[in-house]
């Protein structure tokens, strides 16, 4: 296993053309602390795929970074899939971010539609159809996915897709390093392995963060919760105490075992960087 901690920068599709045209400096800025590798996430049901391999492509442009597409199998059949594997097998692609996706809101059963129904299913069609080709990463919810009822349940269905093959999880962002901790005890009590790297999101506002953290289930801790609140107006001192909340999760991840950390940019360079730098990384060569 690698002992190298892993930092990876993730990146979505700019959907406006502002977002377009201010993306190569951004990818540029980030490139420059030297990270493992970028990813770029695909939305739900086959939208933003054409996005996402010309965001791929803008990274290959712009660093000689190694990037890690997302591909998500909500409402895709496996000629689809096979299709867009093939793309990044050509484009030099070594590793892919496999998920299910989000559920269309207007679903009318529990279950995926299309021909996958879980990302273990994708997990397992990439593996018998590319073999050893691609280094998948799943990902993992330390505080147990918002569908699921019970977080034993979902660990399980966690490890089905360790068991289908995948090489890594990146999780969820998360603001309660216990929760992590917890899952890692769990992993490893299930005999798992696989390097588990937790997902990051800066904070630069009370309101981004609040619904961000309602969207994905992430508990906001309430001491955190309030000070945010009470900072909503002075971004500056917001901002402080956010690189500070961050910095102090990040440092004790660290500490602690994990093997490395992957920043939610939403394609902005500065919070990440900031981070960055108050966290003083040592890149791996
Ligand atoms: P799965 O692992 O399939 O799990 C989905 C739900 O089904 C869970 O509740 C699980 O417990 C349950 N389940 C799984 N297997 C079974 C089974 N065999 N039987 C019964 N229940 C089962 N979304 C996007 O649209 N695009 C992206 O680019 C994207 N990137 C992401 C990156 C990261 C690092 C993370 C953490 C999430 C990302 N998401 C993205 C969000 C993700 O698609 C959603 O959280 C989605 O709802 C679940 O995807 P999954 O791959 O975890 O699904």
């Amino acid at each position: 296993m690698d002992l190298q901690p892993s930092f990876s920068f993730e990146l979505f599709p700019p959907r406006t053309p502002e977002g377009v045209a201010k993306l190569p400096a951004a990818i540029s800025q980030l490139a420059s602390v030297g990270p493992n590798y970028f990813s770029v996430t695909h939305g739900a049901c086959g939208s933003d795929q054409d996005g996402t391999y010309d965001t791929l492509l803008t990274v290959v442009e712009h660093t000689g970074v190694d990037v890690a597409p997302h591909l998500t199998c909500v409402g895709s059949t496996r000629a689809n899939v096979a299709r867009t594997l093939q793309r990044y097998q050509e484009a030099g692609v070594k590793r892919i971010v496999a998920l299910r996706g989000d559920l269309p809101d207007n679903a009318r059963t529990p279950f995926a539609p299309g021909e996958f129904r879980y990302a273990s299913d994708l997990v397992t069609f990439i593996r018998q159809t590319c073999g050893d080709t691609f280094k998948i990463e799943v990902a993992a919810y330390p505080e147990t996915h918002p569908e699921a009822g019970c977080p034993d349940v979902d660990f399980d269905n966690f490890r089905r897709k360790v068991e289908a093959g995948a090489d890594g999880a990146l999780t969820q962002l998360f603001y309660n390093a216990d929760a992590y901790f917890d899952f890692m005890e769990r992993c490893e009590k299930a005999g798992i392995d696989i390097p588990i790297v937790p997902g990051i999101m800066p904070i630069t506002s009370f309101e981004k963060t609040l619904r961000f953290c309602t969207s994905c289930g992430a508990d906001l801790p309430r001491w955190v919760r309030l000070r945010l609140e009470h900072l909503q107006n002075d971004r500056t001192a917001l901002l402080e105490f956010g690189l500070s909340v961050v910095t102090r999760l990040c440092e004790t991840l660290l500490r602690n075992g994990a093997p490395g950390l992957h920043f939610y940019t939403i394609n902005h360079a500065e919070p990440t960087l900031r981070l960055w730098n108050s966290l003083a990384l040592t890149v791996p060569a």
